[in-house]
C-alpha cells in the first residue's frame, strides 16, 4: 500500500477567524476545517487521517464502508483507498438513491458500491467481509460515518487546536458549535474537554438529523468507549449538549430560512456552506443563541465542510 504523505504526519491546525458581522449580540468566529487540504475538506477528512494511520499498521488490500455512497464519509473514504492504491468497496442502503456529487466521486475513485435494502446492511457487511477473506485478500472495515475510536481522537485533537488557539490568542470561547451528525465529532470534542478538565464552557452539538434521545445515546456510548475506564470518573451528562430543535424535519431537509442565512454568509462573509450539515447547523446555531438570549459571549463555529454538496445546491439553481 502507498503512503499519503500529508497524513505520515499530524493535521496542521485550520485557521480560526472572525466573522465580521455580529449575527445578534454575540461575536462569532468560525473554525475552518472546511479548508482540511485532503478531497475537498471537512470532518470526514480527519476522520480519514486517523483511520489511515490504524490502515498502515495493517496489511490490508482493500477498505471497507457503509454509508449512503452520496456521503461524505463514503467519497473521502474511497479517495483514500485510491491514494493508498487500495481497493474499496461500499455498502450502500439502496433505498438512498439520489445521485450527488459524492456519488460521482465514489464512483470515479473507482470503488464497488453494492447496495441492499437497509434491513439487510448488517448481514450484507458480514458475508462480504467473509467473501472477500475466502479469497485470501484482507479487508479493513470502518464504520459509517468514520465512526470508532480513530473519528474520537481526530476531534479530540481539533479541541487541543482550539485550547491553543485561546492561549496564543489570549481569548476564550464561551460556546462551541457544531453540525452533529452520528456523533464522533462532538464526542471527539466532549471528550477533549472532559480531558482537559475543562468545564465552564458549552459545546453544542445541533442535531442535522437524529431525535435527541438516539442522537445523544450514540454521541455518549462514543465518549463512553473512547474514554474507556476513565469513563466513570471523567463524564458529566451536562457536557452532553445535542438538541434536535433544528433538525427541520430530519435528514437532508431544509427551510427557506436555512437557505436565507447560507445566502446572507456567502455574501457578507464569502464562506460557502451547505445544506445539509454547515449551513443548517449555523442557522440553528443562530436561533439558539436568540432563544436562549445569550449576548456578549464568543462563540466559536465548527464549518466541518461538504464542500461537493455545496456545489449540488448551486448547480441546481439557475441564474
Ligand atoms: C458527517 C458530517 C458532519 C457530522 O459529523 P458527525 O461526526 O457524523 O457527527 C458535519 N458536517 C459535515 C459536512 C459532515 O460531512
Amino acid at each position: 500500500m502507498r503512503e499519503i504523505p500529508l497524513f505520515e504526519k499530524e493535521l496542521e491546525s485550520t485557521c480560526i477567524q472572525e466573522l465580521s458581522d455580529s449575527y445578534g449580540a454575540n461575536r462569532l468566529y468560525m473554525k475552518r476545517d472546511d479548508t482540511v487540504p485532503f478531497s475537498f475538506g471537512g470532518n470526514k477528512a480527519r476522520k480519514a487521517a486517523e483511520f489511515y494511520r490504524e490502515i498502515r499498521k495493517t496489511d490490508t488490500d482493500i477498505v471497507m464502508t457503509y454509508g449512503s455512497n452520496s456521503s461524505n464519509h463514503c467519497r473521502i473514504i474511497a479517495n483514500m483507498a485510491a491514494s493508498m492504491g487500495l481497493g474499496c468497496h461500499i455498502i450502500s442502503p439502496q433505498e438512498n438513491v439520489t445521485v450527488l456529487n459524492n456519488t460521482r466521486l465514489v464512483r470515479d475513485f473507482g470503488a464497488v458500491i453494492e447496495t441492499c435494502p437497509v434491513s439487510c446492511v448488517a448481514k450484507t457487511i458480514e458475508s462480504r467481509i467473509q467473501a472477500y477473506r475466502d479469497q485470501g485478500k484482507r479487508p479493513y472495515f470502518i464504520e459509517g460515518g468514520g465512526h470508532g475510536n480513530p473519528g474520537t481522537e481526530a476531534y479530540r485533537k481539533v479541541y487541543r487546536e482550539i485550547e491553543a488557539y485561546e492561549s496564543g490568542q489570549n481569548i476564550r470561547f464561551d460556546y462551541i458549535f457544531h453540525a452533529s451528525g452520528t456523533g464522533a465529532t462532538q464526542a471527539g470534542l466532549v471528550c477533549g474537554q472532559l480531558l482537559s478538565g475543562e468545564q465552564d464552557r458549552q459545546i453544542i452539538g445541533i442535531s442535522i438529523a437524529r431525535e435527541e434521545e438516539r442522537g445523544r445515546g450514540v454521541v455518549r456510548d462514543s465518549i463512553r468507549q473512547y474514554l474507556d475506564e476513565q469513563f466513570e470518573t471523567l463524564y458529566r451528562e451536562e457536557k452532553l449538549i445535542f438538541t434536535d430543535a433544528y433538525r427541520c424535519g430530519g435528514y437532508g431537509r431544509y427551510t427557506k430560512e436555512v437557505e436565507e442565512t447560507i445566502d446572507f454568509v456567502m455574501q457578507r462573509e464569502g464562506i460557502p456552506m451547505d445544506t445539509t450539515y454547515v449551513g443548517k447547523a449555523f442557522h440553528g446555531m443562530l436561533a439558539y443563541l436568540k432563544e436562549n438570549q445569550i449576548r456578549d459571549r464568543k462563540i466559536l463555529f465548527i464549518h466541518t465542510g461538504g464542500g461537493p454538496l455545496f456545489f449540488d445546491r448551486l448547480s441546481a439553481s439557475c441564474l
